[in-house]
């Protein structure tokens, strides 16, 4: 395909002229990160103005910030804005208490659906007593939803077992993955994405793939707390139709994927061994956790998703318990054609990864 434009940054042929997305999307970061404290202000005050549709301003400024002016969570909570729920989080203990009683009141399960996320976001212990008590206790709106309140708690990065016992499910840092500016950069880095294996997918023929190598050893990496090396390794056809593929990784960088099946018959396409020539690395510096919870053009490692569909927290076979969210490739970043995020999680205890697609 020939279009008549081509993006000043990166090249892609476009059929307008002017950024491509990804570009747009980066540079409209880049500018966020150099508001000054005066511009900040000013930002924090149209988003207030704006509360009932909140702005994309509100994720220029999480870009940049790991939280915000606690006036934002409570003009929300006074307009009854319960979208996104991420206005809400670690708002303080009077908005909490607005969320709890509004929970509490409210009869309508959609209403009940959103201030839970909120509630997940809110994420502090009172939040957590009241999500555990409409566990025990449902309420009629219960029946219309699909999940428990321990459920919504993951929306904000954590949950609670029937004992109200709290698990942290989300790492505070977060890191960007990002292009190598060399051949040497690229091999010092201590993430790589989708590396080639030698053996086969059973089901479609096509190669396997390692996911992620991560060494765990690097100075940014022991947030982690993973003393060696994880490697997540899957068909990276099938992943998108056996949901999630889990596989076993050992500290000397051994890995052994579980068995799966492939619910489409789709043939392995050669052009999927394009993904192996990419570039990505870790970014050198850390980012606020939300850097990749909204915009699409980034992979991240750590923080928060963006879950395409609903999140989704995989439950470890060994164990039982919910993984950890380790990260998301977007797989265009991989190659051009192709839709989605691939999601990895991990149980550091029983060294199980669980790698799953979604798009829209
Ligand atoms: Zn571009
Ligand atoms: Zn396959
Ligand atoms: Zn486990």
């Amino acid at each position: 395909m020939n279009l008549p434009y081509q993006c000043p940054d990166c090249g892609t042929e476009l059929g307008y002229e002017g950024l491509c997305w990804r570009c747009r999307t980066a540079a409209l970061r880049r500018a966020a990160a150099a508001w000054t404290p005066a511009e900040i202000a000013a930002k924090e005050q149209e988003i207030i103005a704006q509360i009932d549709d909140v702005p994309d301003d509100f994720w220029y400024l999480l870009c940049r910030e790991d939280s915000v002016a606690p006036a934002i969570p409570r003009a929300a909570l006074a307009a009854r804005t319960f979208w996104p729920p991420a206005l809400y989080y670690h708002a303080p203990a009077d908005v909490r208490d607005g969320l709890i009683a509004a929970l509490m009141e409210t009869e309508a399960a959609q209403e009940a659906n959103e201030l839970m996320m909120c509630l997940g976001m809110q994420g502090d212990d009172r939040a957590l007593a009241a999500l555990l008590a409409l566990e025990r206790n449902p309420r009629p709106w219960r029946g219309q939803l699909y999940v428990n309140p321990s459920v919504y708690a993951q929306c904000g990065g954590w949950t609670f077992d029937r004992e109200g016992r709290r698990r942290t499910l989300n790492f505070d840092t977060c890191y960007p993955i990002v292009h190598a500016a060399s051949a040497e950069e690229l091999d010092r880095s201590p993430v790589r994405i989708a590396r080639p294996r030698e053996e086969h997918c059973p089901h479609c023929g096509g190669r396997m793939a390692d996911m992620l190598v991560l060494d765990g050893r690097d100075a940014r990496l022991q947030f982690l707390g993973i003393d060696g090396i994880l490697t997540a390794t899957c068909c990276p056809n099938c992943v998108a139709y056996a949901e999630p593929i889990l596989s076993r990784y050992t500290l000397d960088g051994g890995s052994t994927v579980l068995p799966y099946e492939n619910a489409d018959p789709t043939a392995y396409m050669e052009e999927l061994d394009t993904i192996f020539d990419n570039d990505l690395i870790l970014g050198a510096s850390p980012v606020p956790r939300f850097y990749g919870a909204f915009f699409d053009d980034v992979s991240t490692l750590g923080g928060f998703a963006l879950w395409e569909q609903d999140w989704s927290y995989t439950t470890c076979p060994d164990c039982g318990q919910p993984m950890k969210y380790l990260m998301q490739i977007r797989w265009n970043e991989l190659a051009d054609y192709m839709e989605g995020t691939l999601y990895i999680e991990f149980c550091p205890t029983c060294q199980v990864v669980s790698m799953q697609h979604q798009q829209t």
